[in-house]
């Protein structure tokens, strides 16, 4: 169940729903049945994770699967990239299109590092691998939680959009943190942070593909409940290719209003156009309130004469 207090309900601001646990393994195992999948993501070698992670900050990821795979032909080990020559990699990121020849130098900078400063083996922790050149905050969490499993919550902009609009997280950079904080299961970084950025990366994208990947989230979030898919970093409402959701949002949102209502009294106020008999009548509304059932949102007494709330 998402709230347990008396009084909340699916809306309710901030909290993160009770069972933490389920929400997390509903996740987990979306993630593990079927996610994209990268290279980098089979490896745990900080090295090609961190070149991924250095590549991707400015390229798409399907064209820096084979720049990657090149670069590593290239120069397998981080002692192989110490030993380059830096003009040669320059050159590299140059003829692949990866953007800002800096973050080459950055890169081959930072494999000295590894190498002079500790030994040729890579830190593990987020705070020593944010001193490698060109490493900050978020590269070295990445590489943190993907190579040792011991990162923190990655939160950038497509995990923002997710908890603001699956557990109502309000738009302020601290909130975030504590919710994302929170929702990571002890020790699990590495599945925990791949599986969250894929959720918004997949599913909840700036035009959110909800039920088209099967969103482990949905039963929980607010934004499928209520129809309201606004988001930090979309500030319209997203257009949809139908107009379910919304309906869906206007039903919920009726009947927060009252304890229960008929077929012919909701029908209205979700659509000016409906009509008991039309072609949006009470056969319309009665799949959708059972939709809605299904996820667990309402509850439906009775057939022509139902009576429709919420569910508590
Ligand atoms: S149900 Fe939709 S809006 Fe909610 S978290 Fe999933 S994809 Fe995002």
């Amino acid at each position: 169940m998402t709230d347990g207090d008396a009084g909340s309900d699916d809306t309710a601001p901030g909290p993160l729903p009770d069972d933490v646990v389920a929400v997390r393994d509903a996740l987990v195992s979306w993630y593990e049945t079927d996610h994209r999948s990268y290279p980098w993501r089979e490896t745990e070698d900080p090295y090609e994770i961190l070149v991924s992670e250095v590549m991707s900050q400015q390229t798409q990821l399907d064209r820096v699967v084979d720049a990657w795979r090149d670069f590593l032909d290239r120069w397998p080990t981080v002692a192989d990239l110490a030993a380059a020559d830096r003009a040669a990699v320059v050159a590299f990121w140059s003829d692949h299109s990866l953007g800002y020849n800096n973050r080459a130098k950055y890169l081959h900078e930072a494999a000295q590092q590894v190498r002079d400063d500790y030994d040729g083996d890579f830190p593990t922790t987020p705070e020593e691998l944010s001193e490698l050149m060109g490493v900050g905050p978020y590269t070295a969490n990445a590489v943190a939680s993907f190579a040792f499993n011991n990162g923190d919550a990655v939160v950038d902009t497509n995990v923002k959009r997710v908890l603001y609009r699956a557990f109502d997280v309000p738009d302020d950079d601290s909130e975030f943190e504590r919710a994302a904080a929170k929702l990571l299961p002890d020790g699990e970084s590495r599945v925990w942070n791949n599986a969250i950025m894929e959720l918004g990366g997949v599913a909840c994208r700036k035009k959110p593909r909800c039920d088209e990947e099967g969103c482990p989230w949905r039963e929980w979030c607010h934004a499928y409940a209520t129809g309201d898919f606004t988001a930090p970093d979309v500030p319209t409402q997203p257009e949809f290719d139908g107009s379910r959701r919304q309906m869906r949002g206007r039903v919920i949102s009726t009947l927060k209003e009252y304890d229960e209502l008929g077929l012919d009294e909701l029908g209205p106020r979700v659509r000016v156009d409906y009509a008991p008999d039309g072609e949006y009548g009470r056969e319309w509304l009665s799949e959708l309130l059972s939709d809605l059932a299904d996820d667990g949102l309402v509850e439906v007494d009775g057939d022509d004469e139902a009576l429709a709330r919420l569910r508590r």
